[in-house]
């Protein structure tokens, strides 16, 4: 997986100065690649009965229904506020200078189910505070088996911030 380095394209300055972007879209145009990855999660987690594959907007869309289809499991959206139609739990969380919130449908999981939540980058770790919460806050005897992601940048220490949950890197910088 270490190979993935080459194709994931640093962005220096995006989308602040300072900032440099992990950019996937080499990655996800390369078929080969983007099937390697879905197939190391699938193999991961092929025998714990996942029930839901919960992805965070947006990126994490795209490797959490991939993942969803080749388990069989169902897909579950955590949005920015005012996307979701439905009646929604929100959690407030605090960036840098101001504060966001992250959104999920009231009814979008159900007591007894096992969870795998997924998104394409650990930087922080304040995204995904907010969304392991709104899980944990809302939905009683909700099992979150494990948290994915593509890209963990270490130097970040996010994983500081997911206490108590298990978290699967497939890439480290
Ligand atoms: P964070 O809450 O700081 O862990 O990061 C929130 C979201 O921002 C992640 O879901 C990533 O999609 C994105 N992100 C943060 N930093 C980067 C980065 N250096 N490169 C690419 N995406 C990033």
């Amino acid at each position: 997986m270490e190979s993935m380095k080459q194709i994931i394209r640093d962005v220096p300055d995006f989308p602040k100065e300072g900032i440099i972007f992990k950019d996937i879209t080499p990655l996800l145009s390369d078929g080969a690649a983007f099937q390697k990855v879905i197939h190391s999660l699938k193999n991961r987690y092929a025998e714990k009965q996942v029930d839901m594959v919960v992805g965070v907007e947006a990126r994490g869309f795209i490797f959490a229904s991939a993942l969803a289809y080749a388990l069989g499991a169902g897909v579950v959206m955590i949005r920015k506020p005012g996307k979701l139609p439905y009646k929604t739990f929100q959690k407030t969380y605090s960036l840098e200078y101001g504060t966001d919130a992250a959104e999920i449908h009231q009814d979008a999981l159900r007591s007894g189910q096992n969870v795998v939540v997924v998104d394409d980058v650990l930087a922080t770790g304040g995204t995904l505070s907010a969304t392991l919460d709104l899980i944990t806050e809302n939905f009683a005897n909700v099992k979150i088996l494990e948290v994915a992601f593509l890209i963990e940048l270490d130097f970040l220490n996010g994983r500081e911030k997911l206490k108590g949950v298990p978290i699967h890197s497939i890439i480290h910088y």
